[in-house]
């Protein structure tokens, strides 16, 4: 039997029995039923990012046009601390930026590490189109960029480089469980916080085509060259176009431990609803190590072909935004805690 052919026997028997031992019965309802276009984005933040997706999903465009446009928002507002510009950077006070789009062909492109450009989603998307690649990292990434007509911009605002100077006294270590909305939401980070931080969003346009984006300035004042799940294929966002679309948020070791977004759309394909299949997952990270699972957040926010949503998270705390011809709003997710 090929490799390839005994890893997705191992994956499929060890979902089933995940399945098989909980509650399947449990028949938690998804979030939104059935409709398209639909777009859903992680964290309060998500509303504004789904407003411009919906400018395009509304009049019929396409669920990659719609993602990337969406998370752009997030990521040039200065505000918001968590993603792209102004977002908090490293231990070395480098803001370094990491994101990942996927396509309804199975088509993807990522960057990792990527400094000084202000809308790394769109170099992600470049990756995509233009390279034979799917992940270019650091300088390399960087280089490219330059060459396709992107523009050096300083990342580090005052405000957050007044929060990592903060930070510098105590240098404590420890990344913070929902940061994500208290970043957005107070004009000033407590010194000594470590955070992460992230917009996942995915959609269904009018043709029934999925796509995702995926992008944040990872662990605040993580080691400089650290990457999470974020810009992964398949940890940090996944797009299957005959099943769903699954994105993440958190602290990203523990969702690429499991494969975390492609665990999700794998679960959608064996028959759960979005909201379960989050579930299921979540409960992988928590089946790992129940002791650090009390400590840490981790999200996953879901669709499927069908236009229904759903999230589950560790912990509460974690929302969601939903948009669609009947919706517009933002959601508490449920969480195991
Ligand atoms: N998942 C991101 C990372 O680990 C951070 C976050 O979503 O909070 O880089």
């Amino acid at each position: 039997m090929s490799n390839r052919r005994k890893f997705i026997q191992h994956t499929v028997l060890g979902s089933a029995a995940i399945i098989g031992s909980s509650s399947l019965s449990a028949k938690l309802k998804s979030g939104a039923t059935g409709q398209k276009p639909l777009v859903v984005s992680t964290w309060d933040f998500g509303k504004a990012a789904n407003a411009a997706a919906w400018e395009i999903l509304s009049k019929k465009g396409s669920s990659l046009d719609a993602v990337e446009a969406g998370v752009k928002v997030a990521e040039a507002d200065e505000n918001n601390q968590s993603v792209g510009y102004g977002g908090l950077p490293d231990r070395d006070g480098r803001v370094t930026l990491d994101a990942c789009i996927m396509d309804a062909q199975y088509r993807c492109g990522s960057v990792m590490c990527l400094e000084y450009i202000k809308h790394p989603i769109s170099v992600a998307r470049m990756v995509m189109e233009k390279t034979p690649h799917v992940v270019l990292v650091g300088d390399g990434a960087l280089e490219f960029a330059l060459a396709n007509g992107f523009t050096k911009t300083n990342l580090l605002t005052e405000k957050s480089k007044k929060d990592w100077q903060e930070w510098l006294k105590t240098s404590n270590y420890k990344p913070g469980i929902n940061i994500e909305n208290k970043l957005y939401k107070s004009d000033s980070l407590p010194g000594g916080k470590d955070n992460h931080d992230t917009i996942g969003m995915i959609c269904i346009d009018a043709n029934g085509d999925l796509a995702g984006a995926c992008t944040t300035s990872g662990l605040a004042y993580k080691m400089h060259g650290r990457v999470g799940d974020s810009p992964i294929i398949g940890a940090g966002l996944y797009v299957d176009n005959e099943i769903g679309a699954a994105t993440s948020t958190g602290l990203g070791e523990e969702v690429i431990r499991i494969v975390g977004s492609h665990l999700v759309v794998e679960l959608m394909r064996q028959g759960l609803n979005p909201q379960n299949a989050c579930k299921e997952a979540v409960s992988r990270i928590l089946k790992r190590s129940p002791q650090k699972a009390k400590e840490i957040q981790v999200g996953f926010l879901a669709i499927n072909k069908k236009g229904e949503s759903g999230a589950f998270a560790l912990q509460p705390g974690f929302s969601y935004a939903v948009r669609s011809e009947k919706e517009n709003t933002v959601l508490p997710s449920k969480s195991h805690f």
